[in-house]
């Protein structure tokens, strides 16, 4: 098997045993997860994880998202009130269509919510398996292609295959975006207790350098990163006006609130 970024050799990285429950109760007939990492892009996956079945992944899935539900666990929720924060600065900006957008595999729809009550804006939400009580944020699948920009929260590190990845791109038109919250660093630590490799259900890891390869395969030129809400949005085309209203919105709060880069913003080099 080779790298599903950017088709490189893999190599065996680590491997890591849950010995503590509730996950060792989870994991009890899947064993310990081995990883392994691209030898060029660094791209990193956990194996073992993504060799199961489909109904053994479905079950994994399944036992973790009960699991936390049922002790209200907050493991790595994104930051809401800062992505709607970011999201308005960016609307109001004219950066981004907020109702082009489509939050894909949303969920619950709680970056949805957190929109529409304090900030009065709409933002739509997919999920193939979810439709909540508000059905009015949901859309079928078959409405996805009205929408040309596209918003992911929390989702990249749980894909297992590298048609997941292209079906969220393939929704962005030639002049749309993708919003991307999760964790992007340098090097992936190798170390099995690494706060990120802590749900089983983890099993894509991305460096700067993989995304960087995502974006060129994909036909993306610049993106921006806000640090409070730990999220990127790349752009298909390196509008200098993008730049130029980024420079205004950090004068006007008076601190970086806002990255912009021509490329990848490569903004976390370590842990
Ligand atoms: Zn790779």
């Amino acid at each position: 098997m080779n790298c599903i970024i950017c088709e490189s050799p893999i190599k065996f990285f680590l491997s890591k045993e849950y010995t503590e429950e509730p996950y060792s109760l989870f994991m009890k007939d899947i064993g310990p997860i081995e990883y392994f990492k691209c030898i060029n892009c660094g791209f990193t996956m956990g194996k073992t994880i993504i060799d199961l079945s489909h109904q053994r992944w479905e079950m994994l899935n399944s036992d973790f998202h009960h699991y936390q539900e049922k002790n209200n666990s907050a493991i790595n929720q994104p930051p809401y009130l800062h992505q709607a924060t970011f999201l308005k600065v960016l609307s109001t900006n004219g950066i981004i269509d907020i109702n082009s957008t489509v939050d894909y595999a949303g969920g619950y729809g709680s970056l949805s919510k957190v929109m529409n009550k304090y900030f009065e804006m709409q933002l739509a939400v997919y999920d193939p398996f979810v439709q909540g009580n508000t059905k009015d944020i949901y859309v079928p699948k078959e409405s996805l292609k009205n929408y040309s920009s596209v918003l992911s929260s929390a989702l990249f590190e749980h894909l297992t295959n590298r048609e997941s990845f292209d079906n969220i791109n393939n929704i962005v038109s030639d002049s749309g975006f993708m919003f991307i919250h999760t964790v992007i660093c340098e090097n992936i630590p190798n170390d099995p207790n690494w706060f990120y490799m802590d749900p089983p259900v983890h099993c894509a890891f991305q460096t700067n350098k993989s995304m960087q390869i995502l974006m060129d395969q994909w036909d993306y030129r610049a993106s921006i990163y806000c640090p409070v809400a730990k999220s990127w949005v790349l752009f298909k085309e390196n509008n200098p006006d993008v730049k130029r209203k980024v420079d205004l919105i950090n004068s006007e709060f008076q601190t970086e609130y806002i990255i912009h880069k021509e490329g990848f913003v490569d903004y976390w080099k370590g842990f």
